[in-house]
């Protein structure tokens, strides 16, 4: 019987409400460049960004690719020509100020790290990732945070996982678990290097791949029975 020692967690969607610091950076760059910011515009935006984030995911397209190209597609659809790197530059300047918390994240993740080695891992941009992280109070309670940016792969390829792992002391994948929103990014990723995988599904969409994580969890709160379970049956 094994017991969970390491934790693996995602932060966009896990730990960090992405959709309302999204939301709001792009509220903010569309203003600035007179651009309305309606419903049509952002399911546009969604619609190419999603695809360059799957793209980066299967190797295809590069970050800087993803990240650099995603406004010139957006304004060009509206005959507008812009620098898209220099949009991401202020996009992101935006986006690095939303920290708001998923509901719980805060006092789950407080609760764990006595008795748990927390760690992050998170496809993005490091700095990005490293200030919202230290805005919203989460970064001191990891032992270690691994971005993709840093780590030269990405979730869900398995080098990521395996620069990770080199790098944490005494690790043992059989007593490591991974909580992330994603399945083709978190549970895949776990699933290829090893782990038990914990999908964080809030809106309770069904699972039409064919990625099966261990197990499924609705609100943040549930994993701590999950884990505990495992110290009892120990
Ligand atoms: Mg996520």
């Amino acid at each position: 019987m094994k017991n969970y020692k390491t934790l693996f967690f995602d932060v966009d969607d896990t730990l960090l409400d992405f959709g309302a610091a999204e939301k709001i950076a792009l509220q903010l760059l569309f203003a600035e460049q007179n651009i309305p910011h309606t419903p049509e515009m952002e399911a546009k935006y969604q619609g190419i960004n999603q695809s360059h984030w799957k793209r980066f995911e299967q190797g295809e397209l590069d970050r800087d690719e993803v990240v650099n190209t995603r406004f010139s597609i957006l304004f060009n659809d509206y005959e507008k020509e812009v620098d898209g790197t220099l949009l991401e530059k202020k996009y992101r300047s935006y986006l690095e100020q939303g920290n708001q918390l998923v509901n719980g994240a805060f006092e789950l993740i407080t609760e764990l790290q006595s008795d748990y080695d927390l760690y992050v891992v998170t496809n993005g941009v490091s700095k990005t990732q490293y200030k919202r992280l230290l805005d919203s109070g989460l970064y001191p309670l990891f032992k270690g945070i691994f971005v993709s940016e840093d780590t030269g792969f990405q979730k869900p390829m398995k080098e990521f996982f395996d620069y990770v792992f080199a790098r944490i002391p005494h690790f043992e994948v059989e007593q490591a678990l991974i909580i992330g929103d994603s399945l083709s990014a978190d549970i895949k990723g776990g699933e290829l290097a090893g782990l038990d995988t914990c999908w964080f599904n809030p809106k309770m969409k069904p699972n039409h791949s064919n990625i099966n994580p261990t197990y499924q969890i609705h609100k943040l709160e549930e994993l701590k029975q999950i884990v505990t379970e495992k110290m009892g049956a120990y």
